[in-house]
């Protein structure tokens, strides 16, 4: 069947019903009562699931554009900024802050480790950071870093703590008030479970004394600008109002699930995928269950074959399509993604069309193992 596609790579994500539903309705215009009532909807749930009282700015950007927006009003010429890196994202967000001019101090903690929280205390103790810049789901390895840690320290200084959301929100519990976040973002298209194309971006009122005097040039990504149509419930510029339907639509389904039950969801998923690769003779890329990623899980490609060709029989062959490993992982690993829209079945296809594509590769895998593996801990026997 042409059509029939099981879609676990981080983002894009798969959709529910609801929301597809939601954006196939008619479109409205953004400069109407009917558009503020809805944005005013989203944000206050969007506060809930960011935990958080601050302005939350529903932008039409990808994460990318999310990310920038932050460091664009924070970070001017010749700012001394701490970038805390674990993999590819935390590079991209590093980089940035270099576009724009910053003395960034990059630490890197290696791919497939989490942020160590001696050594950022050991940063802040004999540096003075006007920003740090921070992953809280680095998606390149899955690792999930201790955002509440991190915030706990910085909280402690002036420096504003910019968190990379894109792919943990929805997903993964973060509450950026208690946690001393200053901006956190997120984008659409991965926990959030809607097609890509918007972003979001909350502000602290520590970030925006920072953000209103902030010299580098910004025009479209003005959080300023966003903030005079904010107070309307409006926008700047033209949202993408089908995706605000949808938006809608998402936020319906999880306050009517529960924060809590999704995060919860998630735990699960992450440790049946976890358990039924162990089982199956392969080795996780993230070692330890305590900073595993709870939204997606990356696999090291057995000795002699290369992750890429695994990945082509599981989309030919079984219509599933995990993501490759990015930068110097490529090829070395494969990951599963199991946020957003996913359930138990969906951990079951996705191990169970690995064993099939491993044993038609000629890697010698017993076939059910990890599948048990996995029932095992959805039917809580693996606890
Ligand atoms: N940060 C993280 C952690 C991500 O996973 C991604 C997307 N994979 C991005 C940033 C970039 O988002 P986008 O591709 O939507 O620009």
């Amino acid at each position: 069947m042409q059509d029939k596609q099981y879609l676990m790579i981080p983002g894009p994500t798969q959709v529910p019903p609801a929301v597809v539903a939601a954006i196939s309705r008619p479109i409205i215009g953004h400069r109407t009562e009917e558009f503020a009532d809805m944005n005013r909807r989203i944000v206050e749930r969007l506060q809930v699931v960011f935990q958080t009282q601050n302005d939350i700015f529903v932008l039409t950007h990808s994460g990318t554009g999310a990310m920038e927006t932050a460091i664009a009003n924070t970070v001017s010429p010749g700012d001394k900024v701490l970038a805390l890196v674990t993999g590819n994202f935390g590079e991209r967000f590093a980089k940035m802050a270099r576009e724009y001019g910053a003395d960034v101090d990059e630490v890197n903690f290696g791919w497939a480790r989490c942020v160590d929280l001696k050594i950022v205390e050991e940063k802040l103790a004999s540096n003075s950071y006007k920003v740090v810049l921070a992953t809280q789901n680095e998606t390149s390895t899955g690792v999930t870093n201790d955002i509440a840690g991190i915030g706990a320290l910085v909280g402690k200084t002036t420096a504003l703590l910019l968190v990379d959301g894109v792919s943990g929100v929805g997903g993964i519990e973060i509450k950026m008030d208690r946690w001393n976040v200053d901006i956190l973002v997120t984008a659409s298209q991965k926990s959030m479970m809607l097609p890509p194309g918007l972003a979001m971006v909350a502000v602290s009122q520590k970030a925006w004394k920072v953000v209103e005097s902030n010299k580098s040039p910004r025009f479209y990504l003005s959080l300023p600008a966003a903030k005079k149509n904010y107070d309307k419930w409006n926008t700047a510029y033209t949202p993408g109002v089908t995706l605000f339907a949808g938006l809608d639509a998402a936020l319906e389904m999880m306050m009517t699930e529960g924060m809590e039950n999704v995060y919860a969801r998630h735990k699960l998923l992450a440790k049946a995928a976890r358990a039924a690769v162990k089982a199956m003779g392969l080795e996780l890329f993230v070692p330890d269950d305590a900073y595993a990623s709870p939204v997606i899980t990356a696999v090291k490609a057995p000795e002699g074959i290369n992750g890429d060709d695994i990945r082509k029989v599981l989309k030919k062959e079984f219509g599933v399509t995990f993501a490759g490993g990015q930068g110097v992982m490529k090829g070395k690993i494969f990951r599963i993604a199991h946020m957003g829209f996913s359930d138990k079945m969906d951990v079951i296809i996705a191990i169970s069309a690995l064993e099939m594509a491993l044993s038609r590769i000629g890697h010698p895998v017993e076939l059910g193992k990890g599948v048990k593996a996995a029932q095992q801990v959805f039917l809580g026997g693996n606890e």
